[in-house]
C-alpha cells in the first residue's frame, strides 16, 4: 500500500470541500490532500446550465441514491440525487444562490453555538462572493464564487411577479438583501452563461499549488485512529487500497448522506449499532446521522396558453437554434438558467413571524424534476416548506464502505409540516387563478381541479411531493447528547478530527443550501488555521 503523509485531508471535494481545500492550502505553510470520490469536472453537461437534466440522472457524476419506503409519502421510494465529481453537489446542482433568513443564524447561536449568529456568518458569505451588481454591506465582489442576474427577462415570470403583486406580495429584487420576503428573479452562482460551481470558483485558481494534492476516483472507505488520535485514511483508488497519514487534521466534508456513513464506518456512532454490525467501537456517539432534515418539494404544473416556454423551446429544432444563439451572443436564456428562474417567500402560518414558504418558478414542466419536459407549453411552481419539524436518519446497513447507507427523512411526519405544505399549495392555485395570470395559465396539468379539500391537499402532497435536495443536519452541531461537532466543528471525543458541511447545521436553513455549505466550508478553513496558530 502507498502511504504518504499530509498536513491536512480534507474527504469530498464538495461544495464545502473546494472552499476548504483552497483556504487551507493558501498560505503555502501545510501540505492539504482533497480527496474525491468521483471524477474530475470535465462534462459539459456540468458547465451548461441547462445539463441539469443530464446530470440529474447521470450514472457516475451522481450518487444516484434512493430513501427507504417513507410511510408519510403513501410509502414511496424517493429518488436522491447528490454529485459525485469534484464540486460535489455545487456542479449538479439548480444553481439558484440563496442564503438564508438571519434567524437561520441567530437560532443556531441561541442554541449555544457561540460564532454562529447572523454577524457572524455574513463575513463569510460575503468573502466567498463575487457578486456582478457589486459590492455593498450585505454583498462581497472579490470573492471567487460569480454571482448572476437571470439575463433576460421572461413574459411568463414577469406575469407570475405581477400576480404576486395583486397578492400583496411585494416585489424582491434580492432575496439576499434586507428582507427576504417577496415575489422576484433568483441569483444565480453562474458567470457568463456557465455554472460556477465550487470547484470552479476555489479549485480551478488553486489546482497549481505544490502543497495541494487532489485525488479524484478515489472513494474514503474509513477513519484510521492510533492511540486516541486520528491518524488518516483508507481509500479506494483504480481497484487499489490505499492509505494516506495526516499530521494535524481530518476534516470529513462528504455531506450529509456520506459524512455520518463514513463515521460510522470508523467506528464513531452509536455503540449498540456498531456492534450488531460488526464494527469495533471507537467513540460512543449516539447522534450520528441522526437530525436530518430535509426541505419537501411539491409541484404543481399548469398547461400556458402560449409557446413560450422552454418545453416549447426545446421541442423544436428552430427553437433549439435560437436558444443556442442567444446562449452564444447573449449569455442568457434556458441554456445559462438551468430550471427556475424566480421564486417567492411568503407566510402561510398565522404564527410565523418570518417567511415559511419557498415558490421555486420554472417557464418548463417535467413529471420528474430534471425529466423529459412535457410535449406542451408547460410551466411549474414548485412549493416548500422552509423550516420542517420533521426528522429523520441516515445509517449504516453494513460494515461494506461500497454500500449506500439507509435514508430515511419521514418527510410529513409532522404537524405543522401539513399545515404549512398545505398553506403553500392552495397559495400557489390561488396565484395561478389571478387575473394578471388569466392570459398566459391555462389548464392546471397537476394536481387537477379534483383537489379541493386541506385534507386532499396533504393526499396530493403524500403522493407526488420530492426532496428539493437539501439534506442536512446529521452530523449536528451542538453541545446536547445528539451532538456529533462542536461550535469550532470538532468531533466530539475524536482529536484530529472536525466535519465541516452540510451535516453539521444544527436546522435547516430557510432556503437552498449551497450558499450556506460554502460558508460553513470557509469558516472551517479560518477556524482550523486559527487553531493551528
Ligand atoms: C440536484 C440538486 C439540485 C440542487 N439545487 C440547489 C440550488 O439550486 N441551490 C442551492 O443552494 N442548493 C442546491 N442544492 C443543494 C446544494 O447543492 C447542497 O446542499 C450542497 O452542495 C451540499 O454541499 P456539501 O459540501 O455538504 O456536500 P456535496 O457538495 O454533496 O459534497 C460532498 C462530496 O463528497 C464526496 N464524497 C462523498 N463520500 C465520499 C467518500 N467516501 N470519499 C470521497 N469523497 C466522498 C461526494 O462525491 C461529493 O463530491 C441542490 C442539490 C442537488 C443534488
Amino acid at each position: 500500500m502507498n502511504r504518504t503523509t499530509f498536513d491536512y485531508i480534507v474527504v469530498g471535494a464538495g461544495s464545502a470541500g473546494c472552499a476548504l481545500a483552497n483556504r487551507l492550502s493558501e498560505n503555502g505553510r501545510y501540505t492539504v490532500l482533497l480527496i474525491e470520490a468521483g471524477p474530475p469536472d470535465r462534462s459539459p453537461w456540468i458547465h451548461l446550465p441547462i445539463g441539469y437534466g443530464k446530470t440529474m440522472f447521470h450514472r457516475t457524476l451522481n450518487w444516484g441514491l434512493h430513501t427507504e419506503t417513507e410511510p408519510g409519502m403513501d410509502n414511496r421510494q424517493l429518488y436522491w440525487p447528490r454529485g459525485r465529481c469534484l464540486g460535489g453537489s455545487s456542479s449538479i446542482n439548480g444553481l439558484i444562490y440563496i442564503r438564508g433568513q438571519a434567524a437561520d443564524y441567530d437560532h443556531w447561536a441561541a442554541l449555544g453555538n457561540d460564532g454562529w449568529a447572523w454577524k457572524d456568518v455574513l463575513p463569510y458569505f460575503m468573502r466567498a462572493e463575487a457578486n456582478i451588481r457589486g459590492a455593498n454591506s450585505l454583498h462581497g465582489a472579490d470573492g471567487p464564487l460569480r454571482i448572476s442576474d437571470v439575463g433576460s427577462r421572461h413574459e411568463l415570470m414577469e406575469a407570475i411577479i405581477a400576480a404576486g403583486e395583486s397578492l400583496s406580495i411585494p416585489r424582491n429584487d434580492d432575496f439576499n438583501g434586507p428582507s427576504q420576503e417577496g415575489i422576484g428573479y433568483f441569483q444565480l452562482t453562474t458567470h457568463r452563461g456557465l455554472r460556477c460551481s465550487s470547484a470552479t470558483a476555489y479549485l480551478k485558481p488553486a489546482r497549481r499549488r505544490k502543497n495541494l494534492h487532489i485525488i479524484t476516483n478515489a472513494q474514503v472507505t474509513r477513519l484510521e485512529f492510533s492511540q486516541g488520535q486520528t491518524t488518516g485514511i483508507r481509500y479506494r483508488h483504480l481497484g487499489q487500497e490505499c492509505r494516506a497519514s495526516v499530521s494535524r487534521e481530518i476534516i470529513l466534508a462528504a455531506g450529509a448522506v456520506h459524512s455520518p456513513h463514513l463515521l460510522e464506518l470508523s467506528g464513531v456512532g452509536h455503540s449498540d449499532r456498531l456492534r450488531s454490525l460488526g464494527i469495533p467501537v471507537h467513540h460512543h456517539l449516539p447522534g450520528v446521522g441522526e437530525n436530518l432534515q430535509d426541505h419537501l418539494q411539491v409541484r404543481l404544473m399548469y398547461k400556458v396558453k402560449k409557446p413560450i416556454t422552454t418545453n416549447d423551446d426545446l421541442r423544436s429544432l428552430f427553437g433549439q437554434a435560437r436558444i443556442g444563439l442567444q446562449w452564444l451572443f447573449k449569455r442568457s436564456g434556458p441554456l445559462a438558467i438551468g430550471i427556475n428562474q424566480g421564486g417567492l417567500f411568503t407566510r402561510v402560518l398565522p404564527e410565523s413571524k418570518t417567511p415559511d414558504v419557498q415558490f421555486h418558478f420554472g417557464t418548463i414542466s417535467a413529471d420528474q424534476a430534471g425529466a423529459k419536459p412535457h410535449p406542451w407549453s408547460g410551466c411549474t411552481f414548485s412549493v416548500c416548506q422552509l423550516r420542517p419539524q420533521s426528522r429523520g436518519h441516515i445509517h449504516l446497513r453494513s460494515s461494506n464502505p461500497l454500500q449506500a447507507p439507509a435514508i430515511q427523512p419521514n418527510y410529513l411526519e409532522d404537524e405543522t409540516d401539513h399545515r404549512t405544505i398545505v398553506g403553500g399549495l392552495k397559495l400557489a392555485r390561488k396565484l395561478a387563478r389571478t387575473e394578471a395570470l388569466s392570459l398566459l395559465i391555462g389548464d392546471e396539468y397537476r394536481p387537477g381541479q379534483d383537489i379541493e379539500t386541506d385534507d386532499e391537499w396533504l393526499g396530493f402532497a403524500r403522493q407526488y411531493g420530492a426532496t428539493i435536495f437539501h439534506p442536512v443536519g446529521t452530523c449536528k452541531m451542538g453541545q446536547d447528547k445528539e451532538s456529533v461537532v462542536d461550535h469550532r466543528l470538532r468531533v466530539h471525543g475524536v482529536p484530529g478530527l472536525r466535519v465541516a458541511d452540510a451535516s453539521i447545521m444544527p436546522t435547516l436553513v430557510s432556503g437552498n443550501t449551497n450558499a450556506p455549505a460554502i460558508m460553513i466550508g470557509e469558516k472551517a478553513a479560518e477556524m482550523i488555521l486559527a487553531d493551528a496558530g
